[in-house]
């Protein structure tokens, strides 16, 4: 089991095992585990057989599928290179990949559950998402029983389903307005008693879940890779794969250099761009028009110490902004090439790693890991069974704003209670 400790890597002070900030600043905490050699547990299902390096005392039964990686003939021709792999996070059975959620969310929602439900404190987890996020832990705390309540705004309430049936522990709270609003309540939601938030990119179960697309890839490369594509919204996925990086040339096997992370936006919404690049920062009306909204986050965890801007220095790392038309190009490529469907998201880091061959950034035969984080929805939609999940109450974006209305928690925990007695 994941045996370890939580240091600030600023201040270098270990922290309380549960702890989402250092005492003394505003650093990403990091793990330090006691195994300093990964040893991969065949015994145990997906991506628990990364455990020794997951937060984690044991599995979360009934959850945690991991990624798949393999060698790329048909783009890798095509782009013209001959080292590249793909880590695919999605369903596509023929390659033995059943997240069934399809994206990488589902390696970060089980250990966030099981960390939570070995604390045993009997708090409701608390979610604002009305895509990726929101669907990987319905789905976990569906195999959990752990109480969840998803904050979502109205208009993506039919973004919610799931591939087993929903538990009577989920609540649906849906916002009249929009997802900064939804957000916001679930903030305040989070800080009611009985309730927490999953911590997003200071939650280390999240960044530690991600960093097993790193693992999982290094094992079949037998090496770490030269570079690393990704699609960001928070670019919590890059911090993620430099710490697995860190922690795999501590382990000795996989070589001494830090893959360089090349990072893809989508331009004109792209925040980190503008942080790293100094541009002017996007306004106006994202994330409408985007290819895919999942990477647009108003407040990614840019500057803060082992954040970000960190991960792209530590990595002679950049950070590239695609348009609609390169990734919607990029995304027939793949598909075509490939032979299987992936998330919009997932496009523009095949654009990236496009426009990055093309440019000679990356050379023919360099060793090159592209994350396709997410894909195989039209393969869940023919093999599985999709269940939706229905709002149970419509709250008012101001709800919770005065410290006398407490009537949304009333409701909540009534609907929380009558159906999984806490
Ligand atoms: C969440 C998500 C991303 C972006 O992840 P980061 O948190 O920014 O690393 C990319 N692709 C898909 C499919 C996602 O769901």
């Amino acid at each position: 089991m994941g045996e370890y400790l939580l240091r600030c890597p600023r201040c270098g002070r270990p922290q309380p095992p549960s702890a989402l900030d250092c005492a003394n600043d505003d650093s990403l905490l990091r793990t330090e585990y006691v195994a300093k050699r990964l040893t991969l547990r065949e015994d145990l299902p997906g991506l628990w057989k990364f455990i020794d390096w997951l937060p984690v005392k044991g599995p979360l039964r009934g959850s945690g599928e991991k990624p798949v990686t393999f060698r790329s003939q048909v783009l890798a021709r095509e782009l013209g290179l001959s080292r590249l792999y793909i880590s695919f996070s999605g369903y596509w059975p023929e390659r033995e990949a059943r997240m069934a959620t399809c994206s990488f969310k589902d390696l970060e929602a089980p250990p966030t559950v099981e960390r939570l439900m070995e604390r045993k404190e009997g708090q409701a987890l608390v979610v604002a998402s009305a895509g990726n996020t929101a669907r990987a832990f319905a789905q976990a705390a569906s195999a959990a029983g752990l109480p969840l309540v998803l904050v979502v705004p109205t208009s993506g309430e039919s973004r919610l389903w799931t591939t087993v049936p929903p538990s009577e522990s989920i609540c649906v709270v849906s916002v009249k307005g929009d997802y900064t609003e939804a957000i916001d309540l679930a903030a305040r939601l989070a800080g009611e008693a009985g309730f927490v938030g999953e911590g997003g990119a200071r939650n280390v179960a999240r960044r530690d879940g991600m960093g097993v697309v790193v693992l999982d890839a290094a094992l079949a490369m037998g090496a770490l890779p030269d570079h690393y594509f990704q699609a960001v919204g928070s670019g919590t996925g890059g911090i993620a794969a430099w710490e697995a990086s860190l922690r795999l040339i501590g382990d000795g096997r996989f070589g001494s250099s830090l893959p360089r992370l090349h990072l893809a936006q989508n331009s004109p919404c792209a925040p980190l761009y503008a942080a790293w690049t100094g541009s002017a920062a996007p306004q106006g009306s994202c994330p409408g028009g985007m290819y895919d909204d999942v990477l647009y986050n108003r407040k990614p965890p840019y500057a803060v110490p082992g954040g970000v801007r960190d991960a792209l220095e530590g990595t002679a790392g950049t950070v590239c902004a695609i348009s609609n038309g390169e990734a919607s190009l990029a995304r027939q490529l793949f598909e075509e090439g490939e032979g299987i469907d992936i998330l919009p998201a997932a496009a523009v880091a095949v654009a990236a790693l496009q426009r990055a061959a093309a440019s000679g950034s990356v050379k023919k035969d360099d060793l090159i890991l592209l994350n396709i984080t997410g894909g195989g929805v039209s393969r869940v939609r023919e093999e599985l069974e999709i269940f939706t999940l229905k709002s149970d109450i419509e709250a008012d974006p101001s709800a919770l704003s005065s410290a006398s209305d407490k009537s949304l928690v009333a409701e909540i925990e009534e609907i929380l209670g009558r159906r999984a007695p806490r």
